[in-house]
């Protein structure tokens, strides 16, 4: 069970942060408010809290996303994230960026809501309906998603997620057969960026 070793309380969805303060000591699994709070405690900065923690979103098709929004203090600044929970162990959207100490948290924000709202705005899989069958295929030539573990596969495989959905390697495979023949280039971009 995900129960914060500090206060008890008992988190799901961005889960939990292993702490570790002294080399050689037992770690500590902490919630985040506990984390962030020892974080800015011993970086001397204030702990931002006054932010919307759930914020609903359309996508560019006018259906409706419901984020929850986290941060994560680290030693190098803080880290926004959105996430998109499906059910507790499967995420659609996620966004995230990095904020430097001597930036405006609400600044921060504005910057995540602007990714949130730009990676909403267009789809990168195209389905239609040509004689009867449904035809899955990519727009423009261009996908962009993230890449994640997926537990039939036990790290032999990946899973992609795109337009907030997800795609088993097989199933994508079958999306890129659309464009057999063609060549490709595949970049890997960090999550903040
Ligand atoms: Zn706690």
């Amino acid at each position: 069970m995900n129960r914060c070793q500090w206060c008890g309380k008992v988190t799901s969805g961005f889960g939990m942060v292993v702490l570790t303060i002294k080399e050689g000591e037992p770690s500590q699994s902490l919630c985040r408010d506990c984390y962030n709070e020892f974080m800015a405690n011993m970086l001397g900065i204030e702990d931002f809290e006054d932010f919307e923690k759930e914020i609903t979103f359309l996508d560019c098709a006018g259906t409706e996303h419901f984020f929850q929004i986290e941060k994560i203090i680290n030693p190098t600044g803080i880290l926004w994230e959105a996430k998109e929970f499906i059910s507790d162990n499967q995420i659609g959207y996620s966004f995230e960026i990095h904020q430097d100490f001597e930036e405006d948290p609400n600044d921060a924000l504005k910057r995540l809501y602007k990714k949130i709202k730009k990676g909403l705005s267009k789809k990168f899989i195209k389905r239609e309906v040509v004689q009867g069958k449904e035809l899955i295929s990519i727009k423009d030539n261009v996908v962009e998603g993230r890449i994640e573990w997926d537990d039939k596969y036990n790290g032999r495989a990946p899973k992609f997620i795109i337009d907030g959905q997800e795609y088993s390697l097989e199933e994508f495979g079958r999306i890129l057969m659309s464009c057999e023949g063609l060549n490709f280039r595949l970049e890997i971009i960090e999550s903040s960026e």
